[in-house]
């Protein structure tokens, strides 16, 4: 018999770990571990991104994994924080904020590239403030099936690899129960991470911080010409055209992130943080998702304005380093260039418009115009469009408008147009560009009714929908219909 005392139980998941983030040093994050939940379950486990990662595929729903993934249990290699940041939120500076209810577990090196590997919902750190460092078991759902929706559309996002979770009480408007997502990025650096060391003038961490991102995530900046060969403002320029061709890729969807914080914004330009997000169900471009905002400030129509405000509280930030306010101001403006750009080239695709053409921005502002008018159901419009020119009838389409004799007349302009595009070739590439499933609120509310009572099955069925949104899965059509009326009465609001 041995009296050795045995070292604390770790799962190793058999890749190894290179924790770039946290050799930055201590200015940059609180070392600690998360905080354990009792009796954790698995709720969601993604096969799809664990075979991605080069995980073992049975790794997730194991008792080791589940108790990993909750904060249960070490992982070795592992080197958990929380980092710190700032940000301006609904307009305004907030100051420190910084991660009160994530854990950065560390990077993993993966056959997809190094991955950060993070849990939310893992409890209290140093930037808890008031909150209870937890996140309940309905939003993580909804984070889980929205991350993993945008990524099957070929929008840059955050990845959801599992749920778990836990008996735990979490007090919301009502008290509901406690889970933890596990997120995946290349790096979960947000804009206000900048914000934070430049509002506090330690210029050392900024650069720091800056050279860590451009160098293993935007080299190219350290050689090119461009901008009087300055690195950082090269730097600001491309953020900015990751964010434009994102937010053009939300416009096109009908995606609202809800709650476009400079501390939401990634420096990677992947949609981040999941909030109070909504899929549109009607047409309307004034719509607002979230109940906090009273104003509309993050109404879908906003979005690209907002983009631009935030990538401004950036350039600011990097300032410092830029040293010249008007190349920081030219960075910038490539914002303006390339959202217009990406955006007639999204709408475009999904009119199946092929090579651009004079006339194809009045096509496009015409339909959206009808249906905001009309307040057309947008993912089921563009489905059944694309059928039409597919080969059905214009039937369908026809009757999602009141105002008839108007689309008549867009749709006999639209049909001259087709016939110069190539019909067979634009309804290949439009079934491919216009999904039939998105996740759309009240489907991710039944999901969470039944998951609050231990029945997962609708979870796993949607995302085997949302993760092959352009296929067809027949028997499914119900998860593709109009939304029901109660679905306009659910409230989605920041308290998450
Ligand atoms: P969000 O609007 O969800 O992006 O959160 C803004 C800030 O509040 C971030 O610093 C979050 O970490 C923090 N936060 C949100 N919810 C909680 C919570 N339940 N406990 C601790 N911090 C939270
Ligand atoms: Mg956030």
């Amino acid at each position: 018999m041995s009296d050795a005392i045995e070292a604390p139980a770790r799962l190793d998941l058999g890749l190894p770990w290179h924790n770039s983030f946290a050799a930055l040093g201590p200015a940059f994050f609180t070392e600690l571990a998360p905080t354990p939940l009792p009796a954790p379950g698995l709720v969601c486990g993604n096969t799809a991104l664990a075979r991605e990662l080069g995980l073992a595929p049975d790794l997730i729903g194991s008792p080791q994994g589940v108790a990993a993934f909750t904060g249960n249990l070490p992982l070795a290699g592992s080197r958990p924080l929380a980092s710190v940041y700032s940000g301006h939120q609904f307009g305004v500076w907030a100051g420190q904020l910084g991660d009160g209810r994530a854990i950065l577990l560390g990077e993993l090196q993966t056959p997809a590239g190094p991955q950060e590997l993070q849990l939310k919902g893992s409890g209290r750190t140093p930037y808890s403030r008031m909150g209870d460092g937890r996140a309940v078991l309905r939003s993580s759902i909804r984070e889980f099936l929205g991350s993993e929706a945008m990524q099957a559309l070929g929008i840059p996002t955050t990845r959801a690899l599992c749920v778990t979770g836990s008996p735990a009480p979490v007090r919301r408007e009502e008290i509901e129960t406690a889970a933890v997502v596990t997120r995946t990025a290349p790096s979960f650096v947000r804009f206000g991470h900048f914000e934070h060391f430049a509002a506090r003038d330690q210029l050392g961490d900024l650069r720091r911080l800056a050279d860590y991102v451009i160098d293993r995530f935007y080299p190219g900046c350290r050689h090119g010409e461009r901008l009087a060969g300055n690195p950082y403002a090269a730097f600001l320029e491309q953020v900015s055209e990751r964010t434009a061709a994102m937010v053009a890729q939300w416009q096109a969807v009908g995606f609202c992130h809800g709650v476009m914080n400079t501390d939401n914004m990634s420096i990677l330009g992947l949609t981040i943080d999941y909030g109070p997000f909504q899929f549109l169900d009607a047409f309307d471009p004034n719509h607002i998702c979230n109940h906090s905002d009273e104003q509309g400030r993050y109404a879908y129509n906003r979005q690209p304005n907002v983009a631009y405000w935030n990538l401004f509280c950036l350039g600011q930030a990097l300032l410092p380093l830029i040293g010249d306010q008007e190349l920081a101001l030219a960075a910038l403006e490539s914002y303006k260039t390339v959202f217009p750009r990406e955006l007639e080239g999204r709408l475009g695709a999904k009119l199946g418009l092929g090579r651009a053409e004079a006339g194809d921005r009045e096509l496009v502002e015409q339909i959206l115009s009808l249906l905001a008018a009309d307040r057309v159901d947008y993912t089921i419009f563009w489905r059944r469009l694309s059928q039409h020119v597919a080969g059905t009838g214009a039937e369908p389409v026809r009757d999602l408008f009141l105002r008839r004799d108007d689309f008549e007349a867009w749709l006999r302009r639209y049909g001259e147009r087709l016939d110069r595009a190539g019909r067979a070739a634009a309804a290949q590439g439009m079934l491919r560009s216009n999904p039939k499933y998105v996740l759309r609120n009240h489907l991710g509310e039944l999901a969470i009714r039944q998951a609050k009572l231990g029945d997962h099955s609708e979870v796993e069925t949607l995302l085997a929908l949302l993760q092959a949104p352009f296929d067809e899965h027949p028997g499914h059509d119900d998860k593709a219909g109009f939304p029901p009326d109660w679905a306009s009465q659910i409230e989605i609001s920041c308290s998450s």
